[in-house]
């Protein structure tokens, strides 16, 4: 999609700190990370948000998961835990409108979030 951000990523014309790729999605470093690990997971798809998700997007999800859980594995926070989150539309927190998941780890995270 034109003039996305992470869309530009995923088809490498922007620069990011890569952790993990297929033909599917992209895992890379977060720029203003929020906690020792804070990593991200798109889709290469465009997708505006979780908002828009329909069950035809059941193999995507699952495989964005897996390779959350490989990648915990990988990065050595599967034993002490990792937060996943996804922030929707404007209350939800979301400044990059192209689906993402955030992985935060390598501290006690707080709940309820702010
Ligand atoms: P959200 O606020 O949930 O939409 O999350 C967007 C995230 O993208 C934020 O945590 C930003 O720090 C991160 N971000 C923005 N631009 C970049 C970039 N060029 N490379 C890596 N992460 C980015
Ligand atoms: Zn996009």
């Amino acid at each position: 999609m034109a003039d996305c951000l992470f869309c530009k990523i995923a088809a490498g014309d922007i620069p990011s700190n890569k952790l993990f790729e297929d033909d599917q999605l992209l895992a890379f470093y977060d720029i203003d990370p929020q906690a020792p690990v804070h990593f991200l997971v798109i889709p290469k798809r465009h997708i505006d948000s979780a908002a828009v998700l329909t069950e035809d997007d059941a193999a995507l999800l699952g495989h964005i998961y897996a390779v959350i859980a490989q990648l915990a594995a990988r990065l050595g926070i599967a034993e002490n835990g990792y937060r996943v989150v996804t922030n929707v539309g404007a209350d939800g927190g979301q400044s990059v409108k192209h689906l993402h998941f955030h992985v935060l780890a390598g501290r006690s995270l707080a709940w309820p979030p702010g």
